[in-house]
């Protein structure tokens, strides 16, 4: 089976930080991975090279096979906005706009029309249970529902791979519970991927996959899981 995102040799090094030494990575449609390790064993270095943010030393990321890499700044942009939704540990949500506008972002960046990304923007923030606060902004959220606006923003758009870094990282143990549930659902809907960092392993075992980082490598013990029975 194709992979939808794949990684071959990736190295990017900080000085004589060795961030990624050498990391292989396929990614199926519909796959969850969750990538745990220390701090500072390359786990956001790695979501950032996968997703094209940063460009790895040497190595490369296939997108559908295709070499992101070869792309410019541009060309990688509009992948970021397209292909790949993100979710950060705090929301990252902007402060002057309201909850349909901060998931309507990626697509009106895109270039896509008002009405279509308030429209899209709004079926995700219902499914998600915010119906009755899209007008609200961040400031009158609480974490949860601020993860679930970043939620609908990551899949509004409907990408093909979405990535988490430490997205339940400011939340209680059972809001980050729902959390992980309802970005689990909207992407099983979707049939995106997801690509969760963690540190807290409850959360790391709601997904399909587990690898570990340590030191830039995916650690030789992969504790995985069978995808299916
Ligand atoms: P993790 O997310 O697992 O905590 P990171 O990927 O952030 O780890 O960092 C991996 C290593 O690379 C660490 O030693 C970190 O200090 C280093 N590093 C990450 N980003 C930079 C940077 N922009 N400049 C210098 N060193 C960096
Ligand atoms: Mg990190």
């Amino acid at each position: 089976m194709n992979s939808v995102l794949a990684a071959r040799g990736l190295v990017k090094t900080y000085g004589d930080v060795h961030a990624l030494a050498g990391v292989d990575i396929d990614i199926k449609a519909g796959d969850v991975l969750a990538v745990v390790g220390p701090s500072g064993s390359g786990k956001t270095t790695l979501l950032h090279v996968l997703s094209g943010i940063l460009r790895a030393d040497s190595g490369d990321v296939f997108l559908d096979g295709r070499a992101i890499g070869e792309l410019n700044e541009t060309g990688r942009s509009e992948l970021r906005r397209t292909a790949f939704g993100f979710v950060f540990q705090s929301g990252m949500l902007v402060a002057e706009l309201t909850a349909e506008e901060n998931a309507a972002l990626p697509m009106l960046l895109a270039g896509r029309s008002r009405e279509e990304s308030l429209g899209a923007a709004r079926l995700w923030l219902a499914r998600l249970g915010l119906q009755t606060l899209e007008k609200r902004r961040p400031a009158e959220l609480s974490g949860g529902q601020a993860q679930r606006v970043a939620i609908a923003r990551a899949l509004a758009h409907r990408p093909r791979v979405i990535f988490a870094d430490e997205p339940t990282g400011a939340l209680d143990t059972r809001t980050g519970q729902e959390m992980m549930s309802a970005l689990l659902q909207a992407a099983e809907e979707t049939n995106a991927a997801v690509v969760i960092v963690t540190h807290d392993k409850a959360i790391a075992d709601r997904a399909l996959r587990v690898v570990e980082i340590q030191d830039g490598r995916i650690a030789p013990k992969v504790i995985e899981e069978a995808v299916s029975a």
